[in-house]
């Protein structure tokens, strides 16, 4: 007899093979079937074969298609094939991965992705690292880390006292800093206002020499890989004054630090290893699963001073506690997943991922000029914005071929100018799939210019 699992993988298996030949947004009529859900909290049980067919009869439908290969929205990486399989063999493990005890298969496998994470983007070997949520949690965990560092010097104990009276730490962040960096300071107590930023070039990467003066209180926040256009803030410049003034740099490269990765785009990233905290994605350009963040930092014993809490019930022993690098206890075992994802990959074809990605992102932009389309950024990784006349005409065209369906990107203000917005982050993108795009966004746009005479 079949195991009931078996027909689960069947229903995945149809998904996964069908899933480039449908819409990469759901039709009008999958979406008008999710009412197929609504009833209320039903008094009897139902076996989960049932639970299941309804999931996927109605609710496969309505999925975006990320996990296809022509999805270019906000930068969302698929899923790895060896991703998948760590992720159905992990739910029927279900394993605990906040603690040792909790799960040594996790923890063991946190420890020997993080060493390969840490060797991959060229990082000392002494960095410490914790597998969270997103890099908005990684943002939070390393910058939580910095205001332990820089006020244990000042002699201020922030986790006892907190910042109630607390020397005052200066933060510095780029015009162009993401909002989630914005938001873990605001969940810190730095409040999100109280910065100061730093201007920024036509590319967006800040301008060092308009840093502000620095000292050992000084908390930076720069950025690899900016959302818009990809760029890159300069690190080595900011990190050699920054370091000669003893404050402390963190980097979001929540996509962008990837490129550390790379043969051939390392070059963007110079001096991205000389910081003291960064955050990055897995879920991004690593294309494992939602979600996943990783947060790294040179200073394990202020990582640990921010994040450890301890109760007799949670016993630790000699080796290295998930919990003491995140600010979760129970939590999934995201360290199995990212292994599973490393270990398929290899350093050569981690590599291949993103370099491939970056090169089709020129070879798109380049499509995209040769049909008279302006791209507003340099295309220098894996983004690129493009406009199809004025607000209206573009916010017109993006709808349409959202609605078309070959591909999917979204909007975004550049410079004060409305763009589609195409992260090409994917492990499954090929040539084949830019040039289908080209076509669609060619016709949709020609259809929607000639709508208007
Ligand atoms: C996506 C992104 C974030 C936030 O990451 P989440 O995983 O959504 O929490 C932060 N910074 C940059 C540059 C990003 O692209």
């Amino acid at each position: 007899m079949t195991h009931w699992i078996e027909n689960v993988a069947k229903r995945a298996i149809r998904y996964m093979d069908t899933i480039d030949e449908r819409a990469v947004f759901p039709s009008d009529e999958a979406l008008a079937n999710l009412a197929q859900f609504e009833e209320t909290f039903p008094e009897k049980s139902s076996i989960p074969e049932e639970v299941i067919a309804l999931l996927d009869d109605y609710g496969a439908d309505a999925t975006v298609a990320t996990t296809g290969s022509r999805y270019f929205g906000f930068v969302t990486g698929g899923i790895l094939p060896a991703s998948t399989g760590a992720m159905m063999l992990m739910s029927a493990w279900d394993q605990n991965g906040g603690s040792h005890i909790g799960s040594p298969i996790n923890a063991k496998l946190e420890e020997i992705a993080l060493s390969w994470l840490i060797d991959a983007l060229g990082l000392d070997k002494s960095v410490a690292g914790g597998f969270v949520t997103g890099a908005t949690m990684a943002n939070f965990t390393a910058l939580a880390a910095a205001r332990h560092h820089l006020l244990a010097r000042k002699g201020w104990d922030v986790e006892a006292q907190g910042l109630y009276g607390a020397p005052e730490i200066k933060v510095v962040v780029g015009e162009e800093v993401h909002v989630s960096v914005l938001q873990a300071l605001m969940m810190l107590g730095f409040g999100k206002e109280r910065i100061i930023r730093v201007p920024a070039d036509a590319q967006g990467a800040m301008l060092a020499e308009h840093l502000p003066e620095l000292d050992d209180l000084t908390l930076i926040c720069i950025q690899a890989g900016n959302v818009n256009s990809g760029t890159f803030d300069p690190a080595e410049a900011i990190c050699e004054k920054a370091h000669a003034a003893r404050a402390w740099v963190h980097v979001d490269g929540a996509f962008g630090l990837w490129v550390m990765a790379t043969k051939a785009y390392k070059h963007l990233a110079k001096g991205y290893e000389l910081a003291d905290s960064w955050a990055t994605d897995g879920h991004k350009w690593l294309n494992v699963s939602y979600d996943n963040g990783i947060v790294f930092c040179r200073h394990t014993e202020a990582i640990q001073a921010a994040m450890t809490i301890r109760a007799p019930y949670l016993v630790t022993g000699d080796t290295r506690e998930p919990s003491h690098y995140t600010p979760e206890q129970s939590r999934r075992a995201r360290g199995i997943e990212i292994w599973a994802a490393l270990k398929s990959l290899g350093r050569e074809g981690l590599s291949d991922m993103i370099s491939r990605d970056c090169e089709l992102a020129s070879y798109f932009a380049d499509g995209l000029r040769q049909m008279g389309f302006e791209v507003l950024n340099d295309v220098v990784i894996n983004q690129i914005l493009l406009t199809f006349g004025d607000e209206n005409m573009t916010h017109m065209t993006i709808d349409a071929i959202q609605r078309e369906g070959t591909l999917w990107a979204g909007p975004s203000i550049w410079k004060g100018q409305v763009g589609m917005r195409i992260s090409v982050s994917s492990w499954k993108t090929t040539q084949v799939d830019i040039d289908r795009c080209l076509v669609a966004i060619e016709e949709t746009a020609r259809t929607v210019r000639e709508s208007m005479i």
